[in-house]
């Protein structure tokens, strides 16, 4: 098996992966908080996710990927205050939580669908786990790492002497308060709501009952409940974006801690962000471009995903119309190129190795297409193994190689093609321009590559 190696954002290194079994790899990918459409930034996120669990895949390994669906208890401000998302999210379009949560999974699955993201192993939402998150406080709460105040049940991050580490915080500047408002009832600014109660002057849509009163469950709990229960006490794998290292990560690590002493991620793997004009794209910047919006302006969703491609998932990305319009271009050469590669016949050993050692130094998946690239126009391979070559490599590039259907060209056509490419070979350009001008009359475009002429359909 292909030596894997990941950057681990615990130990701030590139390690070789090592699953804790050789039968599953157990990967948590924090999904959508579904109160609004997913911006493109997001999706950049679960591109990169999916590349991962490809690569995993490629190498030979089952993974079992769990993605939660937030629906309950993500405030507007990670530091535990502002509103629900959902219940504003609610208020914004009129309808209940229930059904904003409802609209926006079903839009964000079109979306993963459409760029050609796999559905993961697994589909979870918080609202359905609540009593496990309920038996989890109990169990901190029994541990006394829990206090509570008027506004909810408290975890005691003082207590958790590696707090820091996930995060590389340095606690003394946050104790000045510099990351969270002041919530007076804390007894250190990093300390984080496990339970919220529900306010006393208003009901909220959605709610429950508990030993400490109604209320609902933190943000933070969602995620650690559900991938102990669905991967276990310890699994290989958990990701999502840079911006959830520092809070929403560390908090998860130390609730893990809490319930079972252990060091339940092996490998914490992060993406970083989509920019846009120099800044985060995000929701609450009010400046997201959604999957439909690039639909709109009529690109193929998977050009977005050749897009993110180019750039290695720890770099940052600026978004430009110019080079996702660039990026099109190239898939669309691409897809041209393979669909004309006929016949069937071995792979291309040499280049094989290549991307395998490509995708598994840190997903370098930019090296990968530039090996894509080299193949396509290497004139010493035979078509047909590039064609076979390809067509694997698409096992992991995921942009629709496999799928497409060579162009029935009419003999004619081909007959013209072959003529003009004779003509340039003799450099009698008058001629071999006039056969081009023959063949676009009749409705097919030649153009001269390296490998040959490629014919399309106008
Ligand atoms: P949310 O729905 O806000 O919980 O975010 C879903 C995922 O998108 C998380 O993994 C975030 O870290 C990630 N994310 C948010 N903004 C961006 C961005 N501009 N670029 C890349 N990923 C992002
Ligand atoms: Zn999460």
């Amino acid at each position: 098996m292909a030596k894997l190696t990941l950057y681990n954002t615990l130990t701030r290194s590139k390690q070789e992966f090592k699953p804790l079994n050789d039968k599953t790899v157990g990967l948590y990918t924090c999904g959508p908080t579904v109160y609004d459409y997913a911006h493109i930034g997001n999706l950049r996120t679960y591109l990169f996710e999916d590349i991962l669990r490809r690569v995993l895949e490629f190498d030979g390994y089952r993974v079992k990927q769990v993605m939660n669906i937030t629906d309950v208890g993500h405030l507007t401000s990670d530091a535990d205050s502002g509103e629900d998302k959902l219940e504003k999210g609610s208020q914004r379009e009129g309808k209940t939580v229930w059904e904003i949560a409802q609209f926006y999974t079903d839009e964000f699955k079109k979306n993963i669908a459409d760029l050609n993201i796999k559905s993961p192993t697994v589909w979870c939402k918080a609202t359905d786990y609540i009593a496990e998150q309920i038996d989890f406080i109990k169990k901190l709460e029994q541990k006394g790492l829990t206090y509570n105040t008027s506004d909810g049940v408290y975890f005691d991050t003082a207590q958790y002497p590696d707090y820091a580490r996930l995060g590389k915080l340095n606690l003394s500047g946050q104790k000045a308060g510099a990351r969270v408002e002041q919530n007076d009832a804390k007894r250190n600014a990093t300390d984080f709501a496990l339970w919220k109660f529900s306010p006393k002057d208003s009901q909220r849509q959605m709610e429950w009952a508990s030993p400490w009163g109604k209320g609902f469950p933190g943000w933070h709990l969602e995620c650690s409940a559900m991938s102990i229960a669905k991967l276990g006490q310890e699994f290989d794998l958990h990701c999502g974006g840079i911006d959830h290292i520092p809070i929403h990560h560390t908090n998860e690590r130390a609730q893990n801690w809490g319930l079972t002493g252990k060091e339940t991620v092996k490998y914490w793997v992060h993406g970083e962000f989509l920019i846009i004009d120099q800044g985060r794209m995000g929701k609450s910047e009010g400046n997201f471009i959604t999957l439909q919006t690039l639909i709109d302006q009529g690109f193929d969703p998977l050009a977005y995903r050749y897009l993110c491609l180019q750039t290695h998932y720890r770099q940052k990305l600026n978004f430009s119309w110019e080079s996702v319009s660039a990026a099109q271009n190239a898939l669309v050469k691409l897809q041209t190129a393979v669909a004309g590669f006929a016949g069937q016949s071995i792979g291309c050993v040499g280049y094989e190795a290549d991307f395998l050692a490509a995708i598994n130094d840190d997903l370098n998946m930019p090296k990968a297409l530039a090996i894509v690239w080299k193949l396509v126009a290497d004139s010493k391979m035979p078509v047909a193994g590039k064609k076979q070559t390809l067509i694997k490599f698409d096992q992991v590039l995921g942009l629709g190689l496999n799928d497409l259907k060579p162009e029935i060209i009419p003999e004619e056509i081909n007959k013209i093609a072959k003529d003009q490419e004779a003509a340039r070979q003799e450099k009698n350009f008058q001629k071999s321009d006039e056969l081009r001008a023959l063949s676009a009359a009749k409705g097919y475009i030649i153009e001269n590559t390296p490998n040959g002429p490629i014919i399309k359909k106008k």
